[in-house]
């Protein structure tokens, strides 16, 4: 067992190694943020609502070599779900799963995408790094016209270039971002993004407006440009309610204080995977028992459950957190929802 151990421990050094030496030799790196004031950025770098417990590369590689990961499978060749109507409207509401923090939100006769990630690999190499165990749960080419894409934070799993120019070219919607995020798109040739501070918002027509909200996170797509861009969550206010996607999140305040400025949200998307081991995890990803508590510090009508079973990316196994969220569901409970991948369904 020992012998085990310290082999793996020689391989994730060994792979931590090569890819630190990429990480800080290429132009990976956020630039340093030169744009609008904002009173959670301080000497070069944004920083959470409130105080959290920071862990740095040394808890990482301790993580890495101490890390009990639970059961994946290499893959699965599941069949994508149907084509999503092309809009929604007279009040109506749709959300569609399509893997991971990607959904399709639908409403007022706008369709949004979250976080969207079609690729292959959540990674800085196209050689290493989490690789997806599921075909997108919805076909690219079959997306409706897609308006505007709302992006929550930096990291690979949720910031995906490749996708983004796929969305550009075929959709030209609007993409919005956190302060800082708008220089790294517009090097991967999708310029124009709106970047948006904390309760800032901006009005996507028809009635709607996007509306950036705190998240208990931080960035970073290389080893020397940590919480230089913001992190976020987005709620989408539009005639027919309050539609709440929270990106990354660890626990905190901000579910309550979102209501209280915003009102309870007819949908909520909130993560519920990558949450183990709980010590390294606990500041930034909420478990799926937190998610079920800021559903209700949220007062939300239903919510949807993300950022699970597509990457591994955390000790959790593929099923864990859906597992873990049905045990903590008490018995009849239909208001927070696990979707299949690629399945639609209209929120009531
Ligand atoms: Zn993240
Ligand atoms: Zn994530």
């Amino acid at each position: 067992m020992w012998l085990r151990r310290a082999l793996v421990g020689i391989g994730v050094l060994a792979g931590g190694g090569v890819a630190a030496y990429f990480l800080v030799n290429n132009s990976l790196s956020v630039p340093p943020y030169a744009g609008q004031e904002s009173d959670h950025f301080a000497d070069g770098h944004f920083k959470n609502p409130w105080p959290t417990e920071e862990h740095g590369f040394a808890d990482f590689l301790r993580w890495q070599l101490s890390s009990e990961r639970g059961p994946w499978r290499e893959w699965t060749g599941a069949e994508p779900g149907p084509a999503p109507p092309p809009k929604v409207e007279g009040g109506r509401l749709r959300v569609t799963f399509v893997n991971h923090a990607t959904t399709l939100v639908q409403m007022d006769g706008l369709n949004v995408l979250t976080d969207p990630v079609w690729s292959e690999r959540v990674s800085p190499f196209t050689w290493a790094g989490p690789k997806r165990v599921r075909p997108p749960g919805i076909r690219f080419e079959d997306l409706p016209r897609i308006d505007a894409v709302v992006i929550s934070h930096n990291h690979y799993d949720h910031m995906d270039v490749e996708t983004l120019r796929r969305l550009k070219e075929a959709h030209a919607p609007r993409f919005f971002v956190g302060l800082g995020n708008a220089p790294v798109l517009e090097r991967a040739g999708v310029g124009g993004a709106t970047e948006l501070d904390w309760w800032q918002s901006a009005g996507l027509g028809g009635g709607v407006e996007v509306v950036g909200v705190p998240a208990q996170h931080f960035s970073g797509r290389s080893l020397r440009d940590r919480n230089r861009a913001l992190w976020s969550g987005y709620l989408l206010k539009g005639p027919s309610g309050v539609v709440y996607f929270a990106g990354d999140t660890g626990a905190g305040p901000h579910f309550a204080q979102i209501r209280e400025r915003h009102g309870p949200p007819r949908l909520a998307l909130l993560p519920i995977g990558a949450y183990m081991p709980r010590w390294f995890m606990r500041p930034v990803h909420v478990s799926p028992d937190e998610s079920l508590a800021a559903h209700a510090d949220l007062g939300a009508r239903t919510s949807v459950a993300i950022h699970f079973g597509t990457f591994p990316l955390a000790d959790d196994g593929e099923t864990e957190a859906v597992e873990a969220l049905r045990r903590a569901l008490p018995e009849g409970r239909d208001d927070f929802w696990v979707l299949d991948f690629g399945e639609g369904r209209d929120v009531p």
